[in-house]
């Protein structure tokens, strides 16, 4: 409880790297702690001093006890500083003190400048009498004085020496209070040793090991107030961290993998079935050569949740590396070690989260790369995925090389068509299509609604949702190729049963409501609202009996109005719109395109954000109708069959805010055109899709499954696509097969044949023969 009243006199440092300062006192008396009058945020105490007062330099003690002792200790510090080397400033100015100064100060400042441990100084500092003080410090100095003669027995080129052991210490420790900062320097010390022990002890290579010494050495020199100091510790450490020769074991058995794979995901038969054959050459082969997988599909497909249970089967950890808008080439490969704030690249970093030299590293949305000034990320990313060079990977902040061999790269995209070629061409593309609605449902009802369920703490007992109400999901209030959306309508409806199923807990204290109610619990959540259910407080309804029933009105009061009619037909009820199938990176959509004509001087207006392939499309489409417009019998308003005179086209492509190109909408945009020209509604139910030339050939397209899609989710029944893609049926499930009609068209001719009821040239060959008769 006794401590050192001092003054600071100076405060030097700096916030970074990391705080640290430097704080310059004089000491000026001992005092003690009579009351502690608060703490935070720093310590207020009442103290009383005690010592540099009249009464202890005059003191009560026997003047010759006390002189006598200070005769003594006089005597040993003299003969401590006289070993020393005179011709040091420092030890020249000791000496002057030693004489100057009143004898009863030597004691607290020679302890300070002496070798003691800090329990020695502050075993002084407690002894307040002057004699006690004089009694405990002669025995130090006479060990001093001890050591040093030992020391100059054994080395003879003492001078140099003998400054060292008492003359390091500066004498800006004339004063009390230098204990805590002794100790953070002790420690910080022992922290680099322990690094350095670290460092041997770890199994990394060579290299490594060589360049870490070489760090840890000038560390050691280095002030800590250094900004490298931080950095280079930093990097040490991380150096230590890293699994450099840890792993963890495979277990690899394709039966078991098989079951987890089917386990966590229901279809997507074909990508399993690739990522099996993977996994089985794997265990044959024992060594990690080959493609890397490249997971590419519509958003919310499953492409990451199947990377991580190709984790769980090879009993690996997983770590996933998110590639979206990355375009600096550091973000990979790390900033050099000369940058401030510089730090590893992600492949690093992950290594040292997952801390097992073999993890499987997810590189999601590998098409999203870009590039910048800073570099191309993709080429960084050749290195790391080239099996050739990945062993020995190096990080510009590591500057030593690091084994990637043993790393389970795979990567997903939404589409191929921006991943750079050189990356593609190392990857092998599996192709994850949309979900069908009997999927979804499937999927849904085997995972969704469990792992929802699970997230809101209910149980089946609380809620059930039957297959039609997911189905009134997946068609009404979601169009999407994935299961994303359809994941937070779910969740939405939990957290809704949720807040019900609350308040009924809440209310079952109340005994007189657990009765009320019909057996089959149908429409609750709707009941609640009707007023039968008078209860005690108004928004307060009877608490519902379980399971909750989610139907359609239930739907209907948890996520609002269905958000997409199934019905497309009222849009075509008037010439000039057609329904065309287009591709996007987030799967498969129907497209409808309108036209409309009127009085001008045969100008085509575009709107809706056309890419130049579609302009084009768009001009081949006037061109041929223009071309056969005899033989169709189509005519402008005036009846001229030049069906741009004195007439001017507008082509609108909704959404209009979303970029679209392509040459796929050609049919789609001569079969607008031939219904606005003829007068006549397409059918409801067609969609189509193709590239046209200008003699009227239909050319083969993408995508068709992902369109074939989507159009099974908008409710078409016919389906109107390039002869040349028959091949690609074959991808599609059976069961959307049998609910579509699929026209295949080689010519414009079949196309419009199929698109109009009762046909199209034929129907216009009749009404031309009707007329001349
Ligand atoms: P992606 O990476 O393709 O965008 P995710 O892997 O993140 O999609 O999947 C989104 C969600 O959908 C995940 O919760 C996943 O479990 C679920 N999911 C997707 N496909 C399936 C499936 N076939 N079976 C079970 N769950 C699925």
């Amino acid at each position: 409880r006794i401590g050192t009243a001092a003054l600071a006199v100076q405060v030097v440092g700096s916030n970074w790297p990391k705080p640290h300062y430097t704080l310059l006192v004089t000491g000026l008396c001992r005092f003690q702690i009579l009351q502690l009058l608060k703490e935070k945020p720093y310590p207020v105490a009442e103290v009383q001093q005690l010592d540099r007062l009249e009464q202890f330099t005059n003191g009560h003690k026997s003047e010759e006890e006390l002189g006598e002792l200070s005769e003594q200790f006089y005597k040993y510090a003299v003969q401590l500083v006289e070993m020393l080397d005179m011709s040091v400033p420092a030890v020249a100015k000791l000496r002057r003190l030693l004489d100057n100064l009143p004898r009863e100060a030597l004691p607290d400042i020679l302890t300070s400048i002496i070798r003691t441990t800090n329990q020695e100084k502050l075993q002084i500092l407690d002894a307040v009498r002057l004699e006690e003080r004089f009694k405990m410090t002669i025995p130090l100095l006479v060990r001093q004085i001890e050591g040093l003669k030992l020391l100059q027995k054994t080395r003879k080129s003492k001078q140099d020496d003998d400054k060292r052991v008492v003359a390091i210490r500066p004498s800006r420790r004339i004063s009390h209070g230098s204990i805590t900062e002794d100790e953070e320097e002790e420690e910080d010390h022992d922290d680099v040793v322990m690094l350095e022990k670290k460092i041997r002890t770890s199994s990394m290579s060579e290299q490594a090991l060589k360049v870490c010494l070489k760090e840890i050495k000038r560390l050691k020199k280095m002030p800590q107030s250094m900004p490298e100091y931080a950095l280079t510790r930093n990097y040490l450490e991380l150096m230590v961290e890293l699994p450099w020769n840890k792993s963890t074991k495979d277990r690899l058995e394709i039966r078991a993998a098989r079951i987890v794979l089917d386990n966590d995901h229901y279809a997507m038969e074909k990508l399993k079935k690739r990522v099996l054959e993977y996994l089985a050459v794997r265990q044959l082969k024992n060594n990690l050569k080959g493609p890397i997988l490249c997971f590419v599909g519509p958003p919310g497909v499953g492409k990451t949740s199947v990377g991580r249970s190709i984790a769980k089967t090879l009993g690996r950890e997983f770590h996933r590396i998110a590639l979206g808008g990355v375009c600096d080439q550091s973000d990979i490969r790390g900033h050099r070690r000369t940058y401030v704030g510089s730090m590893p690249g992600r492949i690093i970093n992950g290594l040292k989260t997952v801390g097992v030299n073999n993890p499987v590293f997810l590189l999601d949305e590998v098409d999203k790369l870009a590039k910048s000034l800073q570099g191309d990320p993709a080429a960084a990313l050749l290195e790391v995925l080239d099996p050739e060079q990945n062993h020995s990977f190096t990080d510009h902040y590591l500057n030593v090389a690091f084994d990637l061999s043993q790393v389970l790269f795979i990567a997903t995209a939404n589409t191929t068509a921006t991943i750079p070629p050189a990356l593609l061409d190392r990857m092998e593309v599996i192709q994850v299509p949309g979900y069908t609605q009997e999927e979804k449902i499937e999927i849904a009802h085997r995972h969704l609604i469990p792992k929802q369920l699970e997230l809101h703490g209910l149980t089946p007992q609380q809620i059930q949702i039957p297959q039609v109400t997911t189905l009134g999901i997946i068609t009404r209030y979601t169009r999407e190729a994935g299961v994303r959306a359809l994941d937070r309508k779910l969740g939405a409806i939990c957290r809704a049963v949720a807040v019900k199923v609350a308040e009924g807990q809440h209310k079952e204290a109340k005994p007189d409501r657990a009765e009320v109610g019909e057996e089959d619990c149908k429409e609750h959540v709707t009941e609640d609202a009707k007023p039968e259910s008078i209860s005690d407080t108004a928004d307060l309804a009877l608490p519902p009996e379980m399971p909750i029933l989610i139907d359609f009105h239930a739907l209907k009061d948890i996520l609002g109005p269905p958000m997409y009619d199934m019905e497309v037909s009222e849009r075509l009820n008037q010439p000039g719109v057609a329904i065309g199938l287009a591709w996007t990176p987030l799967g498969g959509e129907i497209m409808f395109v309108e036209a409309s004509r009127m009085d001008g001087e045969g100008q085509l207006t575009l709107t809706g954000q056309l890419g130049e392939v579609m302009k084009e499309s768009a001009h081949l489409a006037i061109s041929w109708l223009r071309s056969n417009a005899k033989r169709y019998q189509l005519t402008n308003a005036s009846g001229s069959f030049d069906l741009l005179d004195n007439t001017d086209i507008h082509l609108h492509f909704p959404a209009g805010a979303v970029t679209k190109d392509g040459p796929s909408a050609g049919v789609t945009i001569v079969t607008c055109l031939a219904s606005l020209f003829s007068g006549r509604l397409v059918c409801s139910d067609v969609a189509m899709t193709g590239e046209i030339t200008l003699r009227g050939l239909v050319l083969p397209v993408g995508g068709i499954k992902d369109k074939v899609l989507a159009a099974h989710r908008a409710g078409l029944k016919r389906i109107i696509i390039p002869q040349r893609n028959e091949k690609d049926l074959e991808e599609i499930a059976a069961h959307v097969r049998q609910d579509l009609t699929f026209v295949l068209a080689g010519c414009l001719d079949e196309v419009l044949n199929a698109a109009f009821d009762g046909g199209f040239a034929v129907k216009a060959r009749l009404e031309h023969l009707n007329s001349k008769l």
